[in-house]
């Protein structure tokens, strides 16, 4: 490892103990930053990089609240607000049993560099909590969300914070939470995106994360003479992001052959066109059931305790968590001919796979330039609530179409090497980082 990376991390680790996540999302921005920041002296003297790996504020409270049986339960919330040198935090709130304050820094960093890639006037900020929805009932679900937004509406607004859906938290509970803050402050205002489509929400946002992640690997291919059609696709995951990217995926002429949850996967390889797709979303989205129950209807295999990088694809989309794959099997795409990954979820590929996929050259859409359609459509949401307007599905998808093909062509600015190979992560870190940091080089040491 470079040794100015090496006493960087060191410094890193030695502030923030034992958030191995957050350590993990700094050092692969830090490779490819240091040396930039070598090159270009004025981020190094004000210690730009230093002051944007520490959060401007975090905040932590308690979440109480009462189960369906009376009982008193007790949960932890966060609120990490990462970086507002060119617009109002902005980020997700996770609510899964693994939340702590690693995992929501890591994402709040992520966001930060991912927000300013849109070209949308965004800050990074994540949430959450540690509250577990699976298998709570719908009433259950709206408690914790009341309890929850009690507190944090003390942090937020339209022009401060503005959070939005992440792992466990969809339209239901965007639902809730907007209900209790209107209900707090009395005022009606985009306080949350990934709102209901008749309350401010807009058109295309649950679609984007997914959409935007399959249009970056098209930009990747078409930069090699290439396109998605023909090729065979696996996605991991099987919720919003996954679900969306499938459908792009079909509609552009590949096949898509796997979907998973974190009980295993299931392969189908005809392909999971437009009716199974229906049918997987109406399982998850409404009844809220295993992925296990495709396989059952459709008569394909379903692999317990699995994922899917087992399967020969020329593509493949990690859409479902972090550290989803190892270098084991980043290996086995590879020797599978699999020489495209975009990743739909947030750091999916533990460093020594993102290795791998350098080393073999592939076209490799790091997370915070493959799945920025999502923050991007938010950003979208919030400038029509500001508009009070609301723009057509063909209006925000060719927006999102061109923010996506935007974050690639800055790719190619900045991570474009020598030799023609296109460094995506080089590109995407280096892209995010110059905004944000000419920003707060210009609004001084705050
Ligand atoms: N959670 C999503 C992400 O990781 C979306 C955040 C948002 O829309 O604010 O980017």
């Amino acid at each position: 490892m470079d040794p100015r990376v090496e006493q960087f991390m060191a410094q890193v680790k030695a502030k923030n103990p034992g958030e191995n996540e957050f350590h993990q999302a700094v050092l692969e921005v830090a490779e490819s930053l240091i040396p930039y920041i070598e090159e270009n002296p004025k981020y190094k003297h004000a210690k730009v990089l230093e002051r944007m790996t520490e959060p401007e504020r975090v905040v932590l409270f308690r979440v109480p609240w009462v189960d369906d049986k009376g009982d008193v339960q007790i949960n932890k919330g966060y609120r990490i607000e990462m970086n507002s040198a060119i617009g109002p935090y902005k980020g997700g709130l996770r609510f899964h049993p693994t939340v702590n304050l690693g995992i929501l820094k890591f994402l709040a960093y992520e966001q930060v560099y991912k927000n300013s890639l849109t070209t949308l006037p965004m800050g990074g900020g994540k949430g959450g909590s540690d509250f577990d929805p699976k298998g709570k009932s719908d009433n259950e679900v709206m408690k914790f969300c009341q309890s929850f937004m009690t507190e944090l509406s003390r942090h937020i607004g339209p022009n401060t914070d503005v959070p939005a859906g992440d792992i466990g938290v969809g339209g239901r509970e965007i639902g809730f939470l907007f209900g209790q803050y209107k209900r707090l402050r009395n005022e009606f205002t985009g306080v949350l995106t990934g709102k209901g489509i008749e309350w401010g929400g807009s058109l295309i946002r649950p679609e984007a994360t997914g959409y935007g992640t399959v249009y970056f690997a098209e930009e990747m291919l078409k930069n090699r003479g290439d396109s998605m059609k023909g090729k065979i696709v696996t996605v991991s995951g099987s919720g919003n992001v996954a679900q969306y990217a499938t459908e792009k995926a079909t509609e552009l002429g590949a096949k898509v052959v796997t979907l998973s949850d974190s009980s295993g996967f299931i392969y189908d390889p005809n392909g999971i066109d437009a009716e199974k797709l229906t049918f997987a979303m109406e399982l998850k989205n409404i009844k809220r059931g295993r992925i296990k129950e495709y396989a059952d209807k459709y008569g394909v295999e379903y692999y317990e305790g699995k994922r899917p990088w087992g399967i020969k694809c020329d593509v493949a989309l990690p859409c479902a968590t972090q550290n989803e794959v190892n270098a084991e099997e980043a290996q086995t795409l590879i020797d599978n001919g699999c020489f495209v990954v975009a990743e739909g979820a947030n750091m999916p590929s533990i460093p020594e796979a993102i290795e791998i996929y350098m080393k073999n050259r592939i076209l490799y859409g790091l997370g915070k330039a493959a799945n920025a359609g999502g923050v991007a459509v938010s950003g979208l949401e919030m400038s029509q609530n500001s508009l009070r307007l609301s723009w057509t599905r063909e209006e925000v998808d060719q927006r999102l179409h061109q923010i996506m093909k935007d974050i690639h062509q800055t790719c190619l600015k900045f991570g474009t090497e020598s030799d023609g190979f296109v460094n995506y992560p080089k590109g995407a870190n280096i892209g995010g980082f110059v905004k944000v940091a000419d920003s707060m080089l210009a609004q001084g040491v705050v």
